[in-house]
């Protein structure tokens, strides 16, 4: 008989954001800011002192010292990564058995339970509550309970845009001392309850952050797991050796070397989120085209309509790019012109609709 794929992979699709091109793109949560060409010559007269004969450096020393000093840490709790998403997927597979349970929350990030999925993990779903909000108390007391191995979650979360504040997080975190609590981190640059300064001294937990929203480098892909001794320790021995190429680390380095700049896009873009915000708001107020808007602490907006897919459509026949999720839209904060061109979009589809 001819070769067969095996079970868990035979049913799986390629990741396709989406094809096509568009005049805006507001669908993928990426910084709107491209490097100044200050900054990019600087990186690229680095890369061109790499020797790409030889291997990249496989504790990436100077990019963990350069994301260390940005966010003011200890580097030896740093690990780097090709991208989060290789942190994730490595976290899955190295730290949990076939049959240990990994917590995952509804709504969240959908590529928790796809790598638990892939990796034959047992991933069980904990419900948020109606509002999209998470019910702490109760995920301890189920973590407690169902002597669950591990949790994993995004704060502030993708897609709600809603966040969980720290003093509840590190209190679960304390409660349940022998489950792992993997805390995504990859928007906390837009809000104020980060974990990060404290991740080494709690034994259960990985935080992550990613270069790829606040920082603007989606394209070199670079993520960082921050945890304590045995957890580093344990991540750098597992993850495969060069797992970080060299252009990548030297361009990482030295726009993590640009405090003022990263903090100056940072605050335009908090901004426009909120700009983002309030006209949606305005537009909810004239048109009742939404029936929720979450006060979002992200670089986008998350609303919930009826009309997702009606919106969703007619957007990008305006070449506006949004996120679709079933009945609910996820828009990134862009510029101001990107925002002025999905207003008016937002007001000519909703008297389309007779709204
Ligand atoms: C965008 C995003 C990431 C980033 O992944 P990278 O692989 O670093 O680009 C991680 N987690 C969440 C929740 C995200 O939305």
């Amino acid at each position: 008989m001819a070769y067969q794929l095996n079970q868990k992979i035979r049913n799986l699709v390629p990741y396709e954001p989406i094809s096509g091109t568009y005049d805006i793109r507001l669908d993928a949560n990426e910084s709107y800011f491209t490097l100044p060409d200050e900054i990019y010559e600087k990186a690229l007269k680095a890369a061109l002192s790499t020797q790409l004969n030889r291997y990249p450096d496989p504790a990436a020393k100077g990019l963990v010292r350069a994301f260390a000093e940005f966010y003011h840490i200890d580097p030896e709790y740093v690990t780097a990564g090709n991208g989060s998403d290789e942190l994730i997927s490595l976290i899955v597979s190295a730290f949990f058995e076939p049959e240990d349970e990994l917590v995952t929350v509804v709504p969240d990030f959908s590529m928790y339970q796809f790598y638990a999925g892939v990796y034959g993990v047992k991933a069980t779903a904990f419900p948020k509550k109606e509002d999209l909000t998470l019910d702490t108390v109760r995920l301890s007391a189920y973590l407690k309970s169902g002597g669950a191995r591990g949790v994993i979650f995004s704060n502030p979360c993708n897609p709600t845009s809603l966040c969980i504040s720290r003093r509840h997080l590190l209190q679960m975190i304390r409660e349940v001392p022998n489950c792992l609590f993997v805390v995504d981190e990859a928007y906390m640059d837009f809000a104020e309850e980060s974990i990060l300064s404290v991740a080494h001294e709690y034994p259960n937990l990985i935080v992550l952050r990613t270069c790829s929203k606040a920082i603007g480098l989606a394209g070199l892909r670079l993520g960082f797991a921050i945890a304590g001794e045995t957890i580093t320790r344990a991540l750098h021995a597992v993850k495969s050796p060069y797992n970080v190429n060299t252009l990548s680390q030297c361009v990482g380095t030295a726009v993590l070397s640009e405090p003022m700049y990263l903090i100056r896009c940072n605050e335009q873009i908090i901004s426009a989120r909120e700009a983002l915000y309030k006209g949606l708001l305005k537009l909810y107020a004239k048109f009742r085209i939404f029936d929720t808007i979450y006060e979002p602490t992200t670089n986008f907006v998350f609303v919930k309509t009826k009309l997702a897919k009606d919106i969703y459509d007619k957007l990008l026949a305006r070449s506006i790019a949004v996120r679709f999720m079933g009945g609910y839209l996820r828009i990134t904060a862009g510029t101001k012109e990107e925002h002025k061109r999905l207003f008016e979009a937002l007001e000519e589809i909703a008297k389309e609709l007779a709204l």
